[in-house]
């Protein structure tokens, strides 16, 4: 089958263009997304058989609490262009990652299962953005419905990895920035790092290859089920993830210093995996003390150069 992968110039792009390398990859300098004409052109030139949809604009929280309207006008269009011209054009397969932060902000009940998307409000803090992913997810159920069409989505939770940005604090992830910080630290001939919060919520981290992994396997098995994407047994409080990197890069005697006056954040927020454990079979996810020493050594051996 011929893919089309949107957003393959980022970091969950990078990793798939090195297991999928015959699909076509685009960034927003191939075409728009928030153009619907520019969309539907490359796909009626292109005639893929299967869109992978990993396009959106993503941000860090500042960014998303000072420009929410940005990202909501923009994740809106590039989300319904892309897949209104997937149907147009006649895509047999579409595959949209989404994100768990389109869940509620608080639920009843933990790890929040697929049907409890709409069961409450998404968090504050980067509340449009995460109401696109839930948007995406409403109109390619309703397309299933109405359209009798096979797409579907997949739900990852937080991402970090060797192709994350290192350099922007804005855009950097919790991991990255975290490994960033020890690095500069260590350079500095310091034996401590400074993290915001109280140290105690909770979070499901993967490394962004193997959801690069997942998204092969869904897409070559044929799979048309939307399900959460998570490493199972794998919801850290945020001091055990720092105690871990600080372990595997050889400093388990730093000190972590918290700064409380900084807020946390939601203070859990994990899903479940029984559903993608029985998609994905007996796919094994990277070990987070694994996934850590890699983006570690990456960084490092990016400064030697
Ligand atoms: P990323 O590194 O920020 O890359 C975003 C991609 O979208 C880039 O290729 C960018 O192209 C493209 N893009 C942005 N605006 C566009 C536009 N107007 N037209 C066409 N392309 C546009 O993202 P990522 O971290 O790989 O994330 C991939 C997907 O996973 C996203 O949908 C994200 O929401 C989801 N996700 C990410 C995380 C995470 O922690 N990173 C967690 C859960 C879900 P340019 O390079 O040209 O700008």
């Amino acid at each position: 089958m011929k893919y089309i992968v949107t957003g393959g110039s980022g970091m969950v792009g990078m990793h798939l263009q090195e297991i999928m390398p015959n699909a076509k990859y685009l960034s927003s300098k191939d075409c728009d997304l928030t153009s619907y004409q520019a969309v539907l052109d490359l796909f009626k030139k292109e005639k893929p058989d299967g869109v992978i949809h990993l396009a959106a604009k993503v941000g860090g929280i500042l960014q998303n609490m000072v420009n929410p309207a940005d990202f909501y006008d923009q994740n809106i269009m590039i989300n319904s262009n892309t897949l209104m011209a997937a149907k147009e054009a006649g895509v047999e397969r579409f595959l949209a990652v989404l994100s768990t932060c389109m869940y509620p902000d608080v639920a009843d009940s933990y790890p929040m299962k697929e049907e409890d998307v709409h069961l409450g409000p998404p968090a504050n803090a980067n509340f449009s953005y995460a109401y696109t992913k839930r948007c995406m997810a409403v109109q390619i159920d309703a397309y299933r419905k109405q359209h009798g069409l096979e797409y579907n989505y997949i739900i990852p939770c937080n991402l970090y990895g060797e192709n994350d940005n290192f350099e922007d604090s804005n855009k950097s992830h919790f991991i990255t920035a975290l490994i960033k910080k020890i690095v500069d630290s260590e350079k500095e001939g310091r034996s401590e790092i400074a993290l915001f919060g109280t140290g105690k919520p909770m979070r499901q981290f993967m490394h962004s290859s193997d959801l690069a992994n997942v998204i092969k396997k869904t897409v070559s098995e044929g799979m048309t089920e939307s399900f959460n994407v998570a490493p199972p047994n794998q919801n850290y409080s945020i001091h055990d993830m720092a105690q871990m990197t600080l372990e595997v890069t050889g400093h388990s005697d730093w000190e972590i210093k918290y700064d409380s006056s900084k807020p946390d954040g939601q203070f859990r927020k994990d899903v479940s995996c029984e559903k993608m454990m029985h998609c994905l079979g007996d796919y094994e996810f990277i070990q987070f003390k694994d996934g850590v020493k890699k983006v570690y050594n990456a960084l490092k051996k990016s400064y030697k150069e």
